[in-house]
């Protein structure tokens, strides 16, 4: 009889284990996606993911089509829609891949235990991760809340396991059950088409992801340790989207940039740092597998009563980018722009956001649940919470990001901002992110006029650095 393979966070062919087992059983396969809206509850798919996933599963039908399959939709309550489609295809197995975030791994085993209860088998298998979360203890057992014994940890496992084998071709049943046609779910913005700019900088699904590996190893790797704090430069490989949506695996990456390395082809020191950066992904789902109501509340309990202020109109000015600050106000725009913004940046408008106006970071992290396309349940919250200071091995929260100088040191020539923030594009770069201080004549000649064609700051900084050590006084 058919199995059924569930595709979630996995949407390739490539390295998958749990696809690769349901094939192995010898048995037709068929290939399910459910949009599923209600289980995520606030973590349902944002507007920026919801693009990416249309691209996405419209490149995986594809390649199923070349494999001989066809990849079948359906949109609902997963914990009743698989169930019902085990029992239309008469299928006696189920595969998918591990989820780590509290509502994916309560959701999974619930449905597991139902499917086992009509005797149908479940296998689930690591596809997302290196490691499992559970694999990697402190000496003394339990999870690192620190990131370097972390990485030490994780290097000293031994052999991230292989690659598993790609997938050329599937065995389907005569007749596949009915699917739910992409277009119909809407996914794709209308009117107004804000997505416009994803598509100039985006290649949605597993072939794009395999190229934007290819093209940073090509070069920007060379100079990753350097070039990944400057978002002028194109200095990281963007694969971040790629990633959560699982075009490609941790695991594919591992070996690729290892044997680059192994053959001289990558310079050790920055492709070590550059796994780092991949390490970084598993220490966040480490984090929310062990801390599972990390997306709502602080880890370090003092900041539990954090005074976090609520101001829709500050909150609007910061989403917009017309905060006054031109660093800020740039990375804000790329996101909306792109979808993305380099990761300097999200830690300053951040930090910006938590201290510069006090609110809160669980306001921050559901816009940028929204509109990035790597929305992710691990890296956003751990990074969310390490930038408001209140995390694991989180920046000390009196450490406080200085827009001026974070903008001086990472885009020294301005070009970031010039990019994103039009109105100050023939500003010289003295003065491209101090546009207060510029003289006059200054900021006549290029055409900006500081609260009308610009913001002026919408908070004095030094007032402002202030403000959040007092704040971080009342729950010292
Ligand atoms: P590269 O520098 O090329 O790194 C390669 C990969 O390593 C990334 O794709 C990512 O999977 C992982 N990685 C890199 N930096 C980090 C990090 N600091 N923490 C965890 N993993 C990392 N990343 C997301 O994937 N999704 C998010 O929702 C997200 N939200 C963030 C929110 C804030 C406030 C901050 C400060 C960071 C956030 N990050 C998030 C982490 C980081 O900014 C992005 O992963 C990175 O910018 C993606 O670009 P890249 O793929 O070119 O990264």
């Amino acid at each position: 009889s058919p199995v059924l393979f569930w595709f979630r966070q996995d949407l390739r062919l490539d390295d998958n284990p749990a696809l690769r087992a349901a094939i192995d059983t010898g048995q037709p396969v068929v290939p399910v996606f459910v949009l599923d809206d209600v289980t995520p509850g606030d973590m349902a798919y944002g507007s920026a993911s919801r693009w990416w996933l249309h691209k996405s599963l419209d490149s995986l039908g594809e390649q199923l089509k070349s494999a001989g399959s066809t990849l079948v939709l359906r949109r609902g309550d997963a914990k009743e829609i698989i169930p019902k489609l085990v029992q239309e295809i008469g299928a006696s197995q189920v595969f998918w891949n591990r989820r780590y975030a509290k509502w994916q791994v309560e959701a999974d085993k619930a449905l597991k235990k139902s499917l086992e209860d009509d005797e149908i088998r479940v296998t689930s298998c690591n596809g997302r991760l290196l490691y499992e979360p559970w694999d990697i203890e402190t000496k003394s057992g339990g999870p690192y809340r620190v990131f370097t014994p972390f990485w030490k940890a994780l290097k000293s496992q031994g052999n991230v396991r292989d690659t598993v084998t790609a997938i050329r071709k599937i065995d389907g049943p005569s007749r596949y059950p009915a699917t739910d046609t992409l277009s119909d779910w809407a996914l794709l913005p209308t009117k107004p088409n804000w997505a416009k700019g994803f598509e100039e900088v985006w290649e949605p699904g597993e072939k794009g992801a395999m190229s934007a590996l290819r093209n940073f190893l090509d070069g920007p790797v060379d100079s990753y340790k350097d070039d990944r704090n400057r978002p002028d430069r194109n200095g990281t490989s963007r694969l971040s989207p790629h990633l959560h949506f699982g075009e490609i695996s941790p695991v594919q990456i591992w070996h690729l940039v290892r044997n680059k390395i192994s053959a001289g082809e990558v310079p050790d020191s920055q492709g070590d740092v550059f796994l780092s950066e991949i390490a970084w992904r598993e220490f966040s789902y480490s984090l929310i597998y062990f801390n599972p109501e990390m997306h709502k509340k602080e880890l370090m309990e003092k900041f539990r009563d954090f005074p976090w202020e609520h101001s829709e109109k500050k909150l609007e000015a910061w989403k917009k980018g017309q905060t006054g600050y031109p660093i800020v106000d740039a990375g804000m725009r790329q996101l909306w722009r792109e979808g993305w913004m380099h990761n300097r940046i999200r830690m300053v408008v951040g930090s910006f956001l938590v201290k510069h106006l006090l609110l809160d970071w669980r306001d921050g992290m559901m816009w940028f649940w929204d509109t990035l396309v790597d929305a992710d349940e691990a890296n956003n919250t751990a990074s969310w919470q390490w930038i408001a200071g209140c995390g694991a091995d989180a920046a000390p929260y009196f450490r406080i990001f200085n827009p001026m100088t974070q903008g001086e040191r990472f885009d020294p020539d301005g070009d970031y901002v010039r990019k994103y923030v039009e109105e100050l594009r023939d500003l010289p770069a003295k003065h491209i992110h101090t546009p207060w201080d510029a003289p006059k004549d200054v900021l006549k000649k290029a055409g900006v006029e500081l609260g009308r064609t610009y913001p002026e700051p919408m908070v004095d900084h030094k007032q402002a650095r202030q403000n959040a050590l007092d704040a971080y006084q009342s729950i010292k």
